[in-house]
């Protein structure tokens, strides 16, 4: 960038949200809307692609149209930019007719410098005849890869936006997105008609992230475990189905966690209830299907948890990525089994099953299914691999990683114990496998190795068997993760269909001939340890002037009715409670906080700073 481009983008990121630096590939992308070559911007969730498309209108003193595929999205965002007096307003189906024509009026007299909407408004007659009137000059595409139909968010109306190059041949169009693979990137660019445009590709790792992946135990506990070190932090628990995201919710509350459960099932208006309470800070905890996501713009999420594992390493990306969005450390813990591969298995084929019987594509259903198990075992791969995840997820999205230690995932960190000698025990099992004839289900096998007294067992004679009751020393929960861990590793088969029941194969043999060693891993949560990044960021920081201001923003956001994010992030909460400003005009260095905030909430905070510190408050006296 030139330097009085530079140095005016410094002054207003500056000005707008007390910002001192770009981010990597903000200024290229910025400068593309300046320079109005159309571009592409893939960023991971959290990368700051929105201020790519921010920047450029304030500077140009123009107006620019972003379209956007969520009523919520464009709410916060457009919530957001109006605390930080930038002008911007939204036009969905959410806005009344009254109050459209009003913003309608001052989109004509240009007043705002960015307008939200969704793709069906954006090509309304009267919205088009507005955009030819204003002469707009650039378009942002957000969440682009909703035009691809091989991005995982497909969205049939984005497809009506190739026609924006024909009608607004002066304007440039620029698309963004955190979807990362090359087919979705290449299927945007044709499908917009982008000509010549600079494709911006930004590094996906996400260094402020801790990843830890653990075989699931007792998965209730293990969750519990996690959220005890997030105290009233937010925390986001994915379930794979929505009976466990209530049972999830329930308990975790009768632990004295505020949480709720989120997912499709619920009506829009429950989803949106708990959505509020969460962006405003009201509940700490969200156990949600992958349908809580698009829409959750909260910014200090500090931990992701999996309850189960993922159905593929998009999913696991996009979902971990909800963490840290304000860039300071966050948690995310993934918990697998492979009882988890089974079930998303048997969801997929009933999935394509009922698809049959609407559609009757055989082949195409079969190819479907084919590819999601395809991602399923990649994942699955990622979980049961002891190397550095965040080297595993770079090199997963074709990206080098170089560091040969990342400090912030439970391989490198030294927390996986390894793996540990289990050939003995697990020939016990195997054996009894053998015994009971390779004809019942994981649970019964338990039961004959755990000497379970039930009337089954007896029934069947199983409790006269050599191996009846050889591992009751072994916690039930343990015997059947190991079960599961010997499936996992290829040593034991377990049929599918209704009644699944395991069986022998040639490894298994080699393992109870004693040609074989089996190694099955052996876990801790509660060492998980504390990161550099973690002491870095929290370095001087005042812990209970964070969380008085915390309160402080809560009761802000309640007030104006906006997300407590929306206020102040958690990176500008920290700064405040470290630097401890007692000025007005002292604000102006803290992360976070420009000229709006600054006079807006500048005496609200430095008062209660003042009071906290049992010191006069010099704005006052
Ligand atoms: P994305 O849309 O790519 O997921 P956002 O645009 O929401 O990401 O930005 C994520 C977070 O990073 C927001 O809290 C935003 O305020 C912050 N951010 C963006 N750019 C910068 C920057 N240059 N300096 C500091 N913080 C930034
Ligand atoms: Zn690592």
């Amino acid at each position: 960038m030139d330097g009085t481009l530079t140095e005016s983008v410094q002054q207003v990121i500056r000005h707008y949200w007390g910002f001192d630096t770009l981010r990597p590939l903000q200024a290229e992308a910025i400068r593309a809307g300046v320079e109005h070559r159309d571009s592409l911007v893939v960023m991971p969730t959290g990368g700051g692609k929105s201020l790519c498309y921010q920047v450029p209108p304030l500077l140009e003193r123009r107006t620019d149209i972003v379209v956007s595929p969520l009523i919520s999205l464009m709410k916060d965002q457009v919530d957001g930019l109006q605390a930080c007096g930038y002008p911007a307003e939204a036009l969905h189906s959410g806005v009344d007719a009254p109050q459209q024509r009003r913003i309608e009026a001052s989109v004509a007299a240009g007043e705002y410098r960015l307008v939200f909407v969704s793709p069906e408004r954006l090509l309304s007659p009267s919205f088009m005849a507005l955009m030819e009137h204003l002469d707009i000059r650039a378009f942002a595409i957000d969440e682009a890869h909703c035009i691809s139909q091989w991005g995982h968010d497909f969205r049939p109306e984005y497809r009506k936006l190739a026609t924006l190059k024909q009608r607004f041949p002066r304007a440039s169009v620029h698309a963004y997105t955190a979807t990362a693979t090359g087919q979705v990137r290449d299927d945007i660019v044709e499908q917009l008609g982008l000509s010549d445009p600079n494709v911006l590709i930004g590094v996906f790792d996400r260094p402020n992230l801790v990843y830890r992946v653990l075989p699931r135990t007792d998965g209730a506990a293990q969750v519990l475990a996690v959220l005890d070190r997030h105290r009233s932090e937010a925390a986001i628990v994915y379930c794979i189905t929505r009976k466990e995201t209530e049972a999830t919710a329930t308990r975790l509350a009768s632990n004295g966690i505020k949480a709720a459960a989120y997912h499709a099932g619920l009506d829009a208006d429950q989803r949106r209830r708990t959505q509020d309470a969460f962006a405003e800070e009201r509940i700490d905890v969200v156990a949600a299907t992958v349908a809580f996501g698009m829409g959750i713009d909260r910014s200090n999420v500090r931990c992701v948890i999996h309850a189960a594992m993922p159905k593929s390493i998009e999913h696991y990306q996009q979902e971990t990525g909800r963490a840290g969005r304000d860039g300071l450390e966050a948690e995310c813990v993934a918990f697998y089994s492979a009882a988890d591969v089974l079930k998303w298995q048997w969801l997929f084929e009933r999935r394509a099953e009922n698809a049959d019987a609407d559609e009757g594509d055989m082949d195409a259903h079969a190819g479907v299914v084919a590819a999601q198990v395809d991602l399923l075992r990649k994942m699955q791969r990622y979980c049961r691999a002891l190397r550095c995840r965040h080297r595993a997820l770079s090199e997963y999205f074709g990206q080098e990683y170089r560091q040969p230690n990342c400090g912030a995932c439970d391989v490198c960190l030294g927390e996986v114990e390894g793996l540990v000698d289990a050939t003995v025990e697990s020939r016990k099992i195997l054996s009894c496998v053998a015994r009971v004839g390779q004809r019942f289900g994981i649970g019964h096998v338990v039961d004959v190795l755990a000497g379970a007294d039930t009337e089954r067992v007896r029934g069947l004679g199983h409790d006269q068997l050599s191996t009846a009751g050889i591992l009751r020393d072994v916690p039930r929960k343990h015997l059947t993760t190991m079960v599961y861990e010997l499936i996992d590793q290829g040593l034991l088969e377990r049929t599918t269909g209704d009644r699944p029941v395991i069986t022998l194969n040639d490894a298994s043999w080699e393992v109870l001939r004693g040609l074989r060693q089996v190694r099955l891993p052996r876990r801790d949560v509660k060492r998980a340890r504390r990161t550099t990044f973690d002491r870095e960021s929290w370095e001087g920081v005042d812990r209970d002037l964070f969380e008085r201001l915390r309160e402080v923003r809560r009761d802000i956001a309640r007030l104006r009715q906006v997300p407590a994010y929306v206020i102040f992030s958690d990176a500008t909460l920290r700064d405040l409670a470290r630097q401890r400003p007692t000025t007005i005009e002292e604000l102006a260095d803290i992360y976070g906080i420009g000229k709006q905030k600054q006079t807006d909430l500048g005496p609200r905070v430095i008062e209660e700073i003042a009071r906290f510190t049992g010191g006069e408050c010099r704005e006052c006296s």
